[in-house]
């Protein structure tokens, strides 16, 4: 194989927004002049995503972590109530359990995937459970399912925080769609873009109502206690016109993707993260495992301009951040993951030459990190 040249080529950001383009919708609505999160927009945007992602209700908000709050606040987590989390989880995943007096209850992951240890889980409920949250990160399925139906046995809600997974597929359904609410986050550098903003997803009236009333200042009954989450039409305009290419994207992406898993040596030492019988991820971004952390490989990575999660983001278990360090519990499963998952870049605004350059690296690489 004859080594690739070094010189890094443009977009290797693998999390970089994907330019579109909607000035006539924006024009129309500054002409409008109805800019506020009650603009006509933002209920056309709403209705957009229901089609979409084929639920009942979509509430649109200012952001993901809005989107949290609101369900976590919808199914009552309150001070006194327990919410469990996957140790895979960022802050970001977390921190609207705090913000709603919630205690978190760390959660290990099951080997080498996402989804929740049951036998874990099934450990941590007791009485004062209020939700649990799954986390199909980087918009890789969690395969919960089996999760989702042990806890609406037990009368608990799922909340799933898809921020990173829109387009994902778990079991043949749509992240965000497979526990009763689903959480969004729109921030620049997500896969469905509004600069700031996120929603949430549900099939229950009830819930629906709970959030949409609590996001909205309870709609000033003066009766009705609610925070203002509201999503600016702007905003709303710009989500509602990405939506139409977000299906096109997500096509490119999965088929970048596949050119780049194509160059992995087939020993299966570097190969893909494991995905559940039925599941799809959005490739968001790609990422790859191996059985042990191989700190060389994504050295080698780093070195080449492919950002590693591990290094950008200092990604690694929730309780190893200091906010979340007396939460730790023991999640041997999840301290392996984050050590040994590397991240490559998929999204459309890659050159072929740009992924011709990626792959030729990533063989060099995975050549290199065999034992
Ligand atoms: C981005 C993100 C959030 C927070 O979304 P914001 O819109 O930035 O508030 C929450 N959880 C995950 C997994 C995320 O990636």
């Amino acid at each position: 194989m004859t080594r690739p040249t070094s010189r890094a080529p443009a977009g290797l950001d693998r999390y970089a927004p994907v330019p579109t383009g909607e000035p006539l919708a924006l024009a129309a609505l500054l002409g409008d002049g109805r800019l506020s999160g009650g603009s006509p927009a933002v209920t056309d945007y709403e209705h957009a995503l229901t089609r979409w992602f084929g639920v009942n209700y979509a509430v649109a908000v200012n952001s993901g972590t809005s989107a949290l709050h609101a369900a976590l606040h919808a199914v009552g987590a309150t001070p006194g109530t327990e919410i469990i989390v996957p140790a895979t989880a960022p802050p970001a995943t977390a921190m609207p359990i705090l913000t709603a007096g919630g205690t978190p209850v760390i959660v290990d992951v099951r080997r080498g995937a996402l989804g929740l240890d049951l036998d874990d889980l099934q450990r941590v409920i007791t009485d004062k459970t209020r939700a649990v949250i799954s986390l199909p990160l980087w918009g890789y399925p969690t395969g919960d399912k089996d999760a989702a139906a042990l806890l609406a046995q037990a009368g608990i809600p799922l909340i799933e925080d898809a921020a990173q997974a829109h387009g994902t597929r778990d079991a043949g359904e749509l992240a965000g769609t497979i526990g009763g609410l689903g959480c969004f986050s729109t921030h620049d550098r997500k896969l469905l873009s509004t600069g700031e903003g996120g929603f949430v997803l549900t099939n229950n009236p009830e819930l629906h109502q709970r959030i949409e009333s609590w996001t909205r200042l309870g709609h000033l009954d003066g009766a009705t206690h609610g925070v203002n989450y509201k999503l600016a039409a702007p905003l709303a305009v710009i989500g509602h016109h990405r939506l139409a290419h977000l299906a096109g994207q997500l096509a490119t992406r999965r088929a970048n993707a596949q050119r780049l898993l194509a160059a992995l040596p087939a020993d299966g030492v570097i190969r893909e993260l494991g995905v559940p019988p039925g599941g799809s991820p959005n490739q968001y971004t790609l990422v790859l495992t191996a059985d042990t952390p191989n700190p060389r490989f994504a050295e080698g990575l780093q070195s080449a301009g492919i950002a590693q999660d591990s290094r950008q983001y200092g990604y690694r278990p929730l309780y190893q951040r200091p906010l979340f360090a007396r939460y730790a519990r023991p999640c041997p499963h999840a301290e392996v993951l984050a050590a040994s998952t590397y991240q490559l870049p998929t999204h459309p605004g890659l050159s072929p030459a740009a992924l011709d350059w990626i792959a030729a690296h990533l063989a060099d690489l995975a050549q290199g990190a065999r034992p």
